[in-house]
């Protein structure tokens, strides 16, 4: 605590700490909610294109491709041989009737035409061209054995009509199985894809239904009918009947539904950046708040240190009493300045006792202890202790030698009594002890030690020599001046007695 107090920076370094560590939940909230928000964007954005692909896929073309095929169907099992021949040479026949309605009640079918082995051919509406030959058709079924399967050409530009159509196809064939002729309709593309046209897409996504070979069969735009596909790449990855995938290079998702026959893909695409647009915008609100958020704990945290550094600077100012010396305040000067005050206290505590001089206790603390002890039935004895001729010391030896000769003999009184003593400058060359004994042999013995310690004590001074008289009682319950006046009386009978000898009690 206190290591850290002594810096004033490190307050400061600790608050901005305490800010970081508090702000931090925060971020980290706010990364796991944009993670969760990604995440959950992305989950239901897949499921939802997932399910429209495959909707679109089974409602908007699987269906038309069934009809078609059955429509076809239908034609070839009403068209037998005879009936084919009529239709082919006549304009009147029953086929031609059931081809008529077939025509009008099906929007996709813009022709319809049978083709008969060695007669020929013709169809609704008829086809003028005279170098007209649909055995020359791109479409025309190839095979002469018995082949049920409709088959779907590729797309392309009708040359009469310039729509964009595909033609299907279907052989006619006899009892026997075998062909005698072959049935085919035109498709209008635009007409297929109008189902696509009514299909919300989601993301700005696109639609298209595209041949294996990569050209557009269905699109909601007709212009894009018989155009290539962008990424004619993506049909080697439609293996499944169903399935996603994601072209990273384009940054496109890529959804599809595959048919057999026709072979088709159906693809639904998404790009990404539309995606992140759309989870930007989710997140958005919760960016708002964590800036707002951040801002308001700034702002608090801002006010809380100004108020901190209020309350710290008043508290200053109280220790002080009132004086405002320097700007700062911060716990460290308030900590410096406690310290300071306390050794201010201290150093007057101990001056308010402490002779200066000599180092001893002082008249008033002498005077504090006495009836302290007196009053706490504390025994102790009172020596009084006055230097001899000490008047001629000074005279001859001068103040500064006098001075010296108290504080010596102060100091060696002192260390000679230990603890259990107290030594006080009385006043002048006068002092006092209290020594907290009841054993008065001991005290006695005490008390001549250090008088012929200084009557020893070799001075640097030629011709100095230093002796001490003494009176010395014990306590027994007399009153402060009681006792005093007793051991004055005792040092008296000392000088009187010659000096350097110390009185007690007989
Ligand atoms: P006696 O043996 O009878 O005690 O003779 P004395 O000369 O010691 O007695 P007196 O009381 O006449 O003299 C005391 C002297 O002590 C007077 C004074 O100048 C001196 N004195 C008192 N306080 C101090 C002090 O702090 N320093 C010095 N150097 N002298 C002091
Ligand atoms: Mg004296
Ligand atoms: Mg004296």
């Amino acid at each position: 605590m206190i290591s850290t107090l002594q810096k004033p920076w490190s307050v400061k370094k600790q608050v901005h700490l305490a800010i970081l560590t508090l702000a931090l939940p925060l971020i980290v909230l706010y990364v796991w909610f944009y993670q969760h928000v990604k995440q959950e964007t992305y989950h239901n954005i897949d499921e939802t294109l997932a399910f429209i692909a495959h909707n679109t896929a089974m409602q908007s073309v699987d269906r038309q491709i069934k009809d078609i095929k059955n429509s076809a169907i239908a034609l070839a099992t009403q068209a037998s041989p005879s009936e084919s021949l009529m239709f082919v040479n006549s304009d009147e026949s029953n086929l031609k009737k059931i081809v008529a309605y077939a025509i009008n009640a099906n929007r996709h079918f813009t022709n319809i035409l049978v083709w008969v082995e060695g007669a020929g051919f013709n169809s609704i509406p008829k086809i003028e061209s005279p170098s007209y030959d649909p055995k020359e058709r791109p479409w025309f079924p190839r095979d002469t054995l018995k082949n049920n399967w409709v088959r779907f050409s590729m797309p392309y530009s009708d040359e009469f009509t310039h729509h964009n159509v595909l033609t299907i196809s279907k052989n006619l064939n006899d009892e026997q199985g075998v062909r005698y002729g072959a049935l085919s309709m035109d498709l209008d593309l635009a007409a297929m894809s109008l189902p696509l046209k009514e299909i919300a897409l989601p993301l700005n996504g696109k639609l298209a239904v595209v041949h294996h070979s990569g050209q557009i069969v269905m699109h909601a735009n007709p212009q894009e009918i018989t155009l290539q596909i962008a990424h004619p790449e993506w049909l080697k990855q439609m293996t499944d009947a169903e399935g996603y995938f994601y072209d990273e290079k384009a940054g496109i998702h890529v959804y599809y539904h595959s048919f057999t026959n026709p072979d088709w893909h159906l693809i639904l695409t998404v790009e990404e950046n539309k995606i992140e647009a759309l989870i930007a915008e989710s997140t958005q609100p919760m960016l708002i708040l964590a800036i707002v958020t951040v801002m308001l704990y700034i702002t608090v945290a801002v006010l809380w240190n100004t108020s901190l550094q209020r309350m710290l600077s008043e508290l200053l100012a109280t220790i002080r009493s009132g004086s405002m010396d320097e700007k700062t305040s911060d716990l460290a000067s308030v900590y410096s300045e406690i310290k300071k005050q306390h050794r201010a206290r201290a150093e007057a505590n101990k001056a308010a006792i402490e002779d200066s001089l000599t180092g001893l206790f002082n008249r008033r603390y002498f005077d504090e202890r006495l009836p302290s002890l007196i009053e706490n039935r504390v025994p102790f004895f009172l020596a009084m202790v006055d230097i001899d001729n000490f008047k001629q010391i000074n005279d001859r030896f001068g103040h500064p030698v006098g001075d010296e000769v108290l504080k010596y003999i102060g100091k060696t009184g002192q260390e000679i009594v230990g603890p259990q003593g107290l030594l006080c400058r009385y006043g002048g060359e006068e002092l006092v002890m209290l020594i907290l004994n009841s054993d008065t042999s001991s005290v006695v013995h005490l008390l001549d030690k250090w008088r012929i310690a200084i009557e020893k004590k070799q001075w640097h001074e030629a011709g100095l020599h230093v002796t001490f008289s003494g009176g010395l009682t014990q306590w027994q319950g007399e009153t402060a001046e009681e006792i005093l006046k007793i051991a004055d009386d005792y040092l008296y009978t000392a000088k009187h007695n010659g000096k350097n000898n110390i009185v007690t009690k007989a």
